[in-house]
C-alpha cells in the first residue's frame, strides 16, 4: 500500500486525486492539506462516502503525523515550491501538477531532491494524449516549422501561459534548432493581439472561458498546407492515470523526473 497526502485536496484537481486514491487498490490516502475547508471530512467534497480524513491546514504536521510515502500537489503557483521542499525535508516523495513554477525554484528542488535521494515528479500535463500531442508536435516541427500554439482552459486558471504550452515550446524550439519565424515589420493595433512571443518567434495565444478543461491546439503551416494537432481534456479524470502512475514509479526514483514522457517512453 503506497500512502498518500493530497495537497490542495479542497481544489478541482485535488478532489478528482482524492476520488482516484479510493478507488485505487494498491494506495490509501492518509491526509489532506489545503487552506481552505478546514475540519470537513473529504470524502463528500469528491461526492464519496465519509473517509475518516479531515483537511488540515498544516502541511509539514499531518506529513509527521500521517507518514506518507507520497505527497500529491495541485496548489497555487505561489504555493507548490514551499510544499515540494516540506515534503523531502519530511523524507515524502512529491508527485507535483501544479503549474507556474519558476525555473530558479525547479533548479533548487531538482538539488535538493538529489541530496536527499528522494523521487520527485513534476509535470506540467498528467494526461497521455496530451504528453502524445507535445511528441507528435515535435516531431513535425523538424519539417513544418513556423507553429504557434493556442491553448484553452477554464477561467480560474492562474498562471498563463499554460506550463503545456511552454513545455511545448521548448519542445519545438528544440527539434527546429535556430529558426526564426513571423514578420520583423509587423504592426499590432491592438496589443497582446498576437499573443506571446517565445523563442525563434514561436507565438503563444492563452484563451480563458467558463466551459473550458485543459484543450490545446498546435498549429503548423507550410506552402499551401496547415496541419494542426489538438488534444481536449474534457474532463478531469483525463489526469488520473498518469497521476497514478507517477505515485507508483516515484517510489523508486531518486531525483527529479520532469515530465511524464520521460516515465512514459523511457
Ligand atoms: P484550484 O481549484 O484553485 O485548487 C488549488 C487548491 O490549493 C485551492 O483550494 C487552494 O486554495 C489550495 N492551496 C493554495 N495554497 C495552498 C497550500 N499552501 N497548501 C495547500 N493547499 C493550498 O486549482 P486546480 O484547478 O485544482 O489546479 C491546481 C493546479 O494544478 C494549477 O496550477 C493547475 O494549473 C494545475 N493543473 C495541472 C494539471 C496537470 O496535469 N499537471 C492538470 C490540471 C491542473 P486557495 O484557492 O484558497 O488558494
Amino acid at each position: 500500500m503506497i500512502r498518500v497526502v493530497v495537497a490542495g485536496a479542497y481544489g478541482r484537481m485535488g478532489r478528482e486525486v482524492l476520488k482516484a486514491v479510493y478507488k485505487t487498490e494498491d494506495m490509501i490516502l492518509v491526509g489532506a492539506v489545503d487552506v481552505r475547508g478546514e475540519g470537513q471530512d473529504v470524502g463528500p467534497l469528491w461526492g464519496g462516502p465519509e473517509m475518516g480524513i479531515t483537511l488540515e491546514g498544516d502541511l509539514e504536521k499531518v506529513l509527521a503525523e500521517a507518514r506518507p510515502d507520497v505527497m500529491v500537489d495541485f496548489t497555487t503557483p505561489d504555493a507548490v515550491a514551499g510544499n515540494i521542499k516540506t515534503a523531502l525535508k519530511s523524507g515524502v516523495r512529491p508527485v507535483v501538477g501544479t503549474t507556474g513554477m519558476s525555473s530558479g525554484e525547479l533548479e533548487e528542488i531538482r538539488n535538493l531532491a538529489e541530496s536527499l535521494k528522494l523521487g520527485c515528479v513534476i509535470a506540467p500535463n498528467f494526461a497521455i494524449g496530451a504528453v502524445l500531442m507535445m511528441r507528435f508536435a515535435a516531431e513535425a516541427a523538424r519539417y513544418l516549422p513556423h507553429v504557434e500554439i493556442i491553448e484553452l482552459h477554464h477561467d480560474q486558471k492562474l498562471d498563463a501561459p499554460s506550463g503545456t504550452a511552454i513545455k511545448t515550446a521548448e519542445l519545438v524550439a528544440a527539434a527546429r534548432g535556430d529558426f526564426q519565424q513571423g514578420l520583423p515589420t509587423e504592426i499590432e493595433k491592438i496589443p497582446g493581439v498576437r499573443g506571446g512571443s517565445y523563442e525563434g518567434g514561436i507565438r503563444i495565444h492563452s484563451v480563458r472561458l467558463p466551459g473550458l478543461v485543459a484543450h490545446q491546439e498546435v498549429i503548423f503551416g507550410g506552402l499551401g498546407q496547415t496541419l494542426s494537432i489538438r488534444h481536449d481534456s474534457i474532463s478531469r479524470e483525463s489526469f488520473m492515470p498518469g497521476v497514478l502512475l507517477a505515485v507508483r514509479r516515484v517510489m523508486h526514483l531518486e531525483g527529479v523526473v520532469y515530465g511524464l514522457e520521460n516515465l512514459l517512453f523511457e
